[in-house]
């Protein structure tokens, strides 16, 4: 029997989390697996080399931004020249390309063995057993229900961290996004069993959990709050941190940002997508707020919770954006100073509201506009995390440094890298640093 199994994870949090949780049934079903690559980055030379491996390949994929859709089909047409060298090759897909293109995959690409939906993980080795056995192929994707499986067998790549899914889909219909149409309607866990995934993980060795979901803070778990479970998860013993991403602006209410205030087991970083400083884009968007609005309730939450960390998405050369809506958001990010910000050049997603409209902002300007503002960002981001040089700060510590094992490597509460020598393992605890230097976005700091 083929043992090999290769996962390729594409696009956000919950796909990682989806393919631990597949890495670990399938272990349990006796294969072994390895993952590839860290979702990160551009790694087409790792892409070429490792399939080479494996007996089997997954690839958990991602439809918002078409480039991660291209490289996707690109990996595809590889495995299919591997598979014509290695017949008994499987290759399978899993994620919100599955969900989004289904069966007519197989037509377009004959090597294709496995589509897999979000909400069928748990029949994966079952899937491919059957696929070795009768050589067909095989498709399984369940419409309806949640696509969360919390597992004990989940293969994690900490044993002190884990992501903790509470809800998923999304009922915001923001006019760019395909996550609707993939993810479906908002689901959510009930907080009793997500409190009992949390205490089984701390009782496993987790202190650091990273709740996930496309809009955490629309979480309705049986008629507790999003805030309310904050406050629940808090109380357990063992548990030394809390994060979660990601939130609408709409959702981030005064509520959540006293449940923050209050809580200092809650992660001082908030990721709040902006997308646009322009009202007239954010109408278009469907965003469901104003720019001013935006604003306020980062005022509201900065003097409720000085340390924190606000992170945001941007969009640029969405349609209809002229100069002065640029200008807008340009002036946003000069405004409100993020500590951190993604910032896309826009794409039509078919299926989406907005693949009506024109895609009228031509690429060169989409281009210029990206450029810009990366350089207002960084420049932002070297001001603001100089002014920390010289503070201490708690740091979990994550990791020893592979390329130096006297490093270690931790994050501060706002969640900022910071590597430091150590005599101790200090693994998984929580230790005071200062920070000495800084080298891009990562500081070097000396224990205290
Ligand atoms: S809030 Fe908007 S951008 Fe976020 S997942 Fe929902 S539709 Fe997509």
């Amino acid at each position: 029997m083929s043992k090999n199994v290769l996962i390729r994870t594409f696009g956000c949090q919950m796909n990682v989390y989806d393919s631990q949780v597949a890495a670990g049934l399938l272990e349990k079903a006796g294969y072994q697996v390895f993952f590839e690559g860290d979702n990160s980055g551009e790694e087409e030379n790792l892409e070429k080399n490792n399939s080479g491996k494996a007996d089997i390949v997954l690839m958990n994929t991602c439809s918002v931004r078409d480039h991660a859709e291209n490289r996707v089909w690109g990996r595809l047409g590889m495995l299919g020249i591997e598979k014509k060298k290695n017949p008994d090759l499987i290759i399978g897909l899993m994620g919100c390309m599955v969900e989004e293109h289904r069966e007519k995959l197989f037509k377009r690409f004959p090597q294709l063995d496995l589509m897999i939906g979000t909400r069928n993980i748990k029949e994966l080795p079952q899937l491919i057993r059957q696929i070795q056995e009768k050589r067909q192929q095989v498709s399984r994707i369940k419409q309806d229900g949640v696509s969360i499986e919390y597992s004990e067998f989940t293969k994690r790549e900490s044993g002190f961290h884990a992501w903790l899914p509470i809800m998923t889909g999304c009922d915001k219909v923001c006019t760019f996004c395909i996550v609707p149409k993939t993810r479906g309607h908002e689901v959510s866990m009930s907080a009793r069993d997500v409190c009992s995934e949390a205490k089984r993980l701390v009782e496993d060795g987790v202190k650091w959990i990273t709740l996930l979901g496309q809009n955490v803070n629309s979480y309705d778990g049986g008629h507790v709050s999003f805030p309310q479970l904050l406050g629940q998860l808090c109380e357990i013993d063992g548990l030394e941190r809390l994060s979660f991403t990601t939130s609408h602006p709409q959702d981030a209410t005064e509520e959540l940002f006293q449940s923050i205030a209050r809580n200092p087991k809650i992660g001082r970083r908030l990721h709040l997508p902006l997308q646009s400083g322009s009202d007239k884009i954010l109408k278009r968007m469907k965003r469901l707020h104003t720019y001013g609005e935006y604003k306020t309730r980062i005022e509201r939450l900065r003097e409720l919770v000085p340390d924190i960390s606000i992170t945001t998405d941007i969009i640029v050369g969405f349609s209809g954006e002229s100069d002065e809506d640029y200008q807008a958001t340009k002036r946003a990010l000069e405004e409100i100073r993020f500590d951190g910000a993604f910032i896309y050049k826009y794409s039509v997603r078919p299926g989406t509201p907005a693949s009506n409209l024109p895609d009228d902002v031509s690429q060169t300007i989409k281009a210029h506009r990206n450029n810009e503002l990366l350089k207002v960002q960084r420049q932002v981001m070297r001001e603001k995390n100089e002014m920390l040089l010289g503070k201490t700060f708690s740091v979990f510590v994550e990791s020893l440094n592979p390329e130096n094992p006297k490093e270690r490597i931790g994050r501060t509460d706002q969640d900022k890298r910071v590597y430091f020598e150590s005599k101790e393992a200090d693994l998984g605890s929580f230790v005071k640093v200062r920070l000495t230097d800084l080298r891009h976005e990562t500081f070097r700091g000396e224990k205290v």
